[in-house]
């Protein structure tokens, strides 16, 4: 069975404990792979490279170290089809996805961030009574890079390929459920001829890598993105040691549909909101609000269109669906279609496990519409992070946008409506980070991105993540 290896120091390396963890096929249920179960030994090492290699990599010329990460963007692309047949084996999403979306987007992501940090300049502020002030922005030092398991590579490289084009160096954690691209990343990093040291990727647990990475004195920056919880943990562990910390976390993101919507836009569109990557990602809208008059219509055809996707072998091309993560996250999201049943709510469709032919053992779950539950409840309170949606009608924009903010958390949100004013009045109250009008999940790199609430502190994207990513340092000179 393929053992993946730790990345540090340039190296592939097995973990000091030398023990493994079991890494699951969650379209069969079996193990495929084997992950190293590192531990603060492995992270102390990376670390050590890390703080090594800092000196020289801050040091070289921004245009050098944006030709090796448009090197690595480029081995990305040429071995697509390998990391999408990989990330959909680790993950559970279907290969088709993964070849359209995250894959692309990981090269993307060190595109973007090999050719913003030629552009990344500083600002100068002239006094008139004879000094003037220059920002420089440099390079913060190791940062931890810690990322989930929803959309593997295209987080973990939205967070590395800033940290490094900024010319920090890295330790970084993929999540131990979805580890298999980061390894071959590791493959291709070396390929690319990256310095040793430079990105150091140490696989395993979050309390045992994760917590090491978030202690760790000699790691100044904390780049996190995954749960609530932990988000809360790591602040915790970060905030007496001040370390500079952007925390991207979870979301339970309404939909706002108003009556004057393009309704087959807004159909369309919120089926994949609702159940794209099996519902596994954190913009995903599962609160659908829908205007009162538009509730029945809405409803039904929703529903209808959801009943008739298809769940199954990702690696099938007229699959909608594959299989969820791991059987521990399908437990969960089962456990809460079962909650919402006993607070009153009614499966409209879905609702169950669903056992796939020749995937038995597989993790899959129906596409699930949920109606008739009060906003707090809950169902409706609670990430579910799984192939459920509730659906809850309003009357007025108030009243939408009132349900819409009566959460704790705040990262994403869309509104529907042909109404020019009535959308933008909407966006500037909705407390979310990230508003789509009459769209979902456009990204445009330069965006500022991130949540509100308990979704989040700080933003990524863009100049964002290069100011997250270096520390400002005023010089004022006298003339
Ligand atoms: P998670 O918090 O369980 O794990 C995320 C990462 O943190 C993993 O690598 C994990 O090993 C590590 N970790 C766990 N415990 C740790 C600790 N004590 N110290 C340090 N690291 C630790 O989250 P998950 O289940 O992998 O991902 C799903 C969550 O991520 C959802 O809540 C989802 O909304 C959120 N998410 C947010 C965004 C965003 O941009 N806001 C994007 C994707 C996913």
């Amino acid at each position: 069975m393929q053992k993946l290896s730790n990345y540090i120091n340039g190296n592939l390396s097995a973990p000091q404990s030398n023990s493994y963890i079991d890494n699951y096929n969650p379209s069969t249920g079996k193990v495929y792979s084997l992950i190293p179960d590192s531990d603060a030994a492995d992270v102390n090492i990376a670390t050590a490279a890390a703080t090594a290699a800092f000196p020289a990599w801050s040091a070289t010329p921004a245009a050098k170290r944006s030709e090796i990460l448009l090197k690595i963007a480029q081995l990305i692309t040429e071995n697509l089809d390998n990391l999408a047949i990989a990330e959909s084996t680790d993950n559970g999403k279907p290969v088709w996805l993964a070849k359209r979306v995250d894959i692309p987007r990981a090269a993307s992501n060190f595109h973007f961030y090999a050719t913003a940090i030629l552009h990344h300049a500083s600002e100068s502020h002239r006094m008139e009574e004879g000094f003037i002030n220059y920002t420089l922005r440099q390079p913060v030092g190791v940062a931890g890079c810690i990322s989930p398991w929803n959309l593997p590579l295209y987080l973990f490289s939205w967070k590395i390929a800033p940290a490094l084009a900024a010319g920090n160096t890295v330790v970084s954690k993929p999540s131990e459920i979805t580890p298999m691209t980061a390894y071959l990343l590791s493959e291709l990093c070396i390929k690319a001829g990256l310095p040793p040291g430079v990105l150091n990727i140490v696989h395993g647990y979050g309390h045992k890598v994760g917590a090491a990475i978030t202690s760790h004195p000699d790691i100044p920056l904390i780049s996190f993105t995954g749960g609530t919880k932990t988000g809360a943990e790591i602040a915790r562990t970060a905030a007496p040691m001040f370390k500079k910390l952007s925390l991207e976390l979870g979301g339970k993101n309404p939909n706002i549909i108003f009556a004057d919507c393009d309704f087959e836009e807004a159909i369309k569109t919120t089926l994949n909101s609702s159940f794209s990557n099996q519902g596994e990602i954190c913009l995903c809208g599962s609160r659908i609000l829908i205007e009162k008059p538009l509730y029945e219509k809405f409803r039904d055809e929703l529903v209808k269109r959801t009943a008739k996707m298809k769940v199954g072998n990702p690696t099938d091309d007229s699959v909608k669906l594959g299989a969820i993560v791991s059987e521990q996250h399908m437990q969960k999201v089962l456990s809460y279609i079962e909650l919402a049943q006993q607070e009153g709510g009614k499966i409209l469709c879905g609702g169950k496990r669903k056992i796939v032919e020749g995937f038995e053992d597989g993790y899959y779950i129906e596409p699930t519409v949920i109606e008739g539950l009060p906003q707090n409840c809950r169902t409706n309170m609670e990430e579910i992070f799984g192939p459920v949606v509730t659906l809850q009608s309003f009357e007025t924009e108030e009243e939408a946008l009132q349900l819409a903010n009566a959460i704790e958390f705040g990262l994403a949100g869309t509104i529907w409506t042909e109404n020019v004013s009535k959308a933008h009045r909407v966006a500037a109250q909705l407390k979310s980070g990230i508003i789509w009008i009459n769209c979902w999940l456009v990204r445009d790199l330069r965006t500022p991105f991130g949540g509100m609430k308990s979704s989040g502190v700080g933003r990524e994207g863009g100049w964002e993540a290069l100011r997250f990513f270096t520390e400002p340092k005023n010089v004022c000179v006298k003339y």
